[in-house]
């Protein structure tokens, strides 16, 4: 789909961008994947350009959604407002047992489409059947870093099985899609994972040179598992081991003391913050501004689709933004502008891909984010606008690796209407027409 238009230069006229101190209306050539030139001044423009009116617009570099399981959009309202272990028990683990691999690529195009319709570029993705994922990621021209979850006791038959799993994913997606697609090595948890499971999962990331990616203190309850059944937390049993010898993607860091935030930091753990699941499901909300103080890297994520329900960027940095201002009963913390470099800049840092800002040379990697409408004017402030006002779908046009993803609203690589007849035929049965 809109090839002919895919091979052109891109041209965005008059998009507002913003550092830290201040915000101006700049234009943009993109070619070759990257940004190549930024100027205040008009750009020339060549035959066949496809030129991008900007008026009203910010540019920002793409969302990166740095912990999701993207299948799960299959199950968003299945469940809700029970508590976790029944939620998962009962719900979610029965249902995900039920899923065939063709389920799960429909359900990876309908959360992608989602994504790239409220401005997300590149995803962290956590799950099984990972063909299907990546078959879906490679279609809608995202970038996406792609792990198969082990979830494993013991090194036994099972165990074995798990990594094999883990392995065939890395060995035949890392690279792919002309480099769009990354893999990393996912043990599920510390309280799912076996010692001689992690133990295995940690060389073969060593072997493959490619980052951990796994869910870290995400309840009280995996704290105090870890304390009874190893005798340390979740962070320092993990850090005894030698998982963070490795970049390691750790989503939730609900529950870190300050000794252990000094540990991430130190180590190159990237903390991914998903504060609309944590408080969906009644797990607190992590310590975001001391990890920052504590000099970790931490990234914005959804998380699953089922515990958030949604997969919208814009609206995780609000939550972010809030729920931090409300916990610390402190107005200041975390502003508009560093929430937005945690849903862009350090997402991409962790995931080692995409743009990490908009400056000549980077991947083009860019949204547009659309300020000129009811719910986002007089837009004082770009960033405060964005974050505090704006939603989803004022998200106009997404450029990824210098390609159209969507224009004007309009998905240039997912047929929307056909995912959305997918899910529905196979999963939506009790509420279709
Ligand atoms: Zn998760």
């Amino acid at each position: 789909m809109g090839n002919k238009e895919q091979s052109m230069s891109i041209v965005l006229e008059n998009v507002i961008v913003s550092d830290a101190n201040s915000a101006k209306k700049v234009n943009l050539r993109i070619e070759n994947g990257l940004i190549s030139a930024l100027d205040e001044n008009p750009l020339p423009i060549s035959p066949g350009d496809t030129v991008v009116a900007g008026e009203g617009k910010l540019a920002l570099p793409g969302f990166v959604n740095a912990h999701t399981h993207l299948p799960m959009s299959l199950f968003r309202g299945l469940a809700d407002d029970i508590p976790l272990d029944t939620w998962l028990r009962e719900h979610i683990w029965p249902a995900e047992k039920r899923l065939t691999a063709a389920d799960v690529y429909w359900g990876s195009l309908l959360s992608l489409a989602e994504m790239i319709k409220s401005g997300t570029t590149q995803v962290a993705d956590m799950y099984f059947h990972t063909d299907s994922v990546a078959r879906a990621v490679s279609e809608a021209h995202m970038r996406a870093t792609i792990s198969y979850g082990i979830v494993a006791n013991k090194l036994d038959k099972h165990g074995k099985d798990e990594l094999a799993m883990a392995r065939e994913t890395i060995e035949r997606w890392h690279g792919a899609a002309n480099g769009r697609i990354r893999a990393a090595l996912s043990p599920h948890a510390i309280y799912t994972c076996g010692r001689d499971v992690w133990a295995a999962a940690i060389d073969l990331a060593h072997e493959k040179n490619v980052p951990l990616h796994t869910h870290l203190c995400e309840t009280r309850d995996e704290v105090a598992w870890s304390l009874t059944n190893l005798g340390q937390t979740p962070v320092l049993a993990l850090d005894e081991i030698g998982a963070f010898s490795i970049p390691t993607i750790a989503a939730h860091c609900v529950h870190v003391s300050e000794e252990e935030m000094a540990i991430l930091a130190q180590r190159s753990v990237t903390a991914v913050h998903c504060p609309k699941s944590n408080a969906k499901l009644g797990n607190g909300h992590a310590p975001v501004v001391s990890l920052l103080r504590a000099g970790v890297n931490v990234a914005l994520g959804t998380d699953g689709a089922a515990s958030n329900n949604g997969q919208d960027m814009i609206e995780e940095m609000r939550m972010a933004s809030l729920l931090s201002k409300g916990a610390l009963e402190d107005p200041t913390a975390l502003p508009a502008r560093e929430v937005a470099m945690m849903a862009t800049h350090n997402g991409a840092e962790a995931l080692g891909a995409g743009a990490r800002r908009i400056s000549t040379g980077e991947d083009a990697d860019i949204v547009l984010v659309d300020l000129s409408g009811v719910d986002t004017v007089p837009a004082y402030e770009p960033f405060s606008t964005l974050v505090y006002a704006a939603h989803g779908c004022d998200v106009t046009d997404v450029i990824v690796a210098g390609e159209f993803l969507l224009r004007d609203r309009k998905l240039f690589t997912i047929d929307e209407e056909q995912v959305k007849y997918e899910v529905n035929r196979r999963f939506g049965k009790a509420f279709a027409n």
